[in-house]
C-alpha cells in the first residue's frame, strides 16, 4: 500500500516539475528575440564593465606603472601565459635593484581566470573590456605590457652619494673586522690544542713511573 503511495507522489512532482520547466520555456517563446547586428552596431554596443577581454598594466598619468616585477602572478598562472624578465640597475645609495625588463602576456592560452591578478601585491594589472582581439596571426596575440619607456632612475643627490659612501666603508670595516676576528680564533684553536697537550702528558708520564 504503501509503495503506490509513493508511486503517485513522485507522479505528482514530476508533472509539477514537467509544468515548471514549460511555463519557462514559454515564456522564453513569446518573449521578443534581440539580434546584435555586430560589427554593424559597434559603437552602440554596450559590453559590461567587468567583462574579462584582455589583461593590461595600469598606468598612472605620468605613464608609470606599479609593476615590482615580483613575479607572483607568473608563479601562480595555471597555464603560463605570463613572462616576465626582469633585469639588475643600480640605485643611487650604490646597491642593486630587480626592476621589470619585459612583461609578456599571451592572449591566446589566458583562460581569464584573474588569478593573476587576485595576486598582485601592487595592483599593477587589471582586466579590460576591449573584447575586439581577433588577429590573424597567433603571435600577434603574446603582447607586451610594459610599453612605455621606464621612468629614468633619479640622478643621486651628493647628500644621498654621501650617506651611500659611508655605509659601504661600515660594511667593508664590520666585513674586515669579522674576518681579523675569525683568523684570531683559528690561530688561537691551532695553538691550543695538539701542540701543548703533548708535551703536558709527556711530563706526567715518567713523574708516574717514578712514583711507582
Ligand atoms: S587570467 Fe589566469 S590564465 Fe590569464 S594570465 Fe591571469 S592567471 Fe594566467
Ligand atoms: S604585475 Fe604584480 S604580481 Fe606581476 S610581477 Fe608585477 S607586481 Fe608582481
Amino acid at each position: 500500500m504503501g509503495s503506490v503511495k509513493d508511486y503517485f507522489s513522485s507522479l505528482g512532482s514530476g508533472i509539477a516539475s514537467l509544468l515548471k520547466g514549460m511555463q519557462v520555456t514559454g515564456k522564453e517563446f513569446i518573449t521578443p528575440k534581440i539580434t546584435e547586428c555586430y560589427p554593424e552596431n559597434r559603437e552602440t554596443h554596450k559590453i559590461p564593465e567587468r567583462f574579462r577581454a584582455e589583461l593590461r598594466f595600469i598606468y598612472d598619468k605620468d605613464g608609470n606603472h606599479r609593476c615590482i616585477a615580483c613575479g607572483s602572478c607568473e608563479r601562480a598562472c595555471p597555464n603560463g601565459t605570463i613572462h616576465i624578465d626582469t633585469k639588475m640597475v643600480d640605485t643611487p645609495a650604490g646597491t642593486k635593484k630587480k626592476k621589470l625588463d619585459k612583461y609578456f602576456y599571451d592572449l591566446g592560452s589566458c583562460t581569464f581566470c584573474q588569478m593573476c591578478v587576485s595576486v598582485c601585491p601592487t595592483t599593477a594589472i587589471e582586466f579590460d573590456n576591449d573584447f575586439e582581439q581577433a588577429v590573424f596571426t597567433r603571435s600577434k596575440l603574446v603582447k607586451q605590457l610594459n610599453y612605455l619607456p621606464e621612468k629614468e632612475e633619479p640622478a643621486p643627490t651628493p647628500e644621498e652619494l654621501a650617506k651611500a659612501a659611508a655605509e659601504r666603508e661600515a660594511k667593508i670595516a664590520a666585513a674586515k673586522a669579522k674576518a681579523a676576528a675569525m683568523k684570531a680564533a683559528k690561530e688561537a684553536a691551532a695553538a691550543g690544542t695538539p701542540a701543548e697537550g703533548a708535551p703536558a702528558q709527556a711530563a706526567e708520564k715518567p713523574e708516574t713511573q717514578e712514583n711507582k
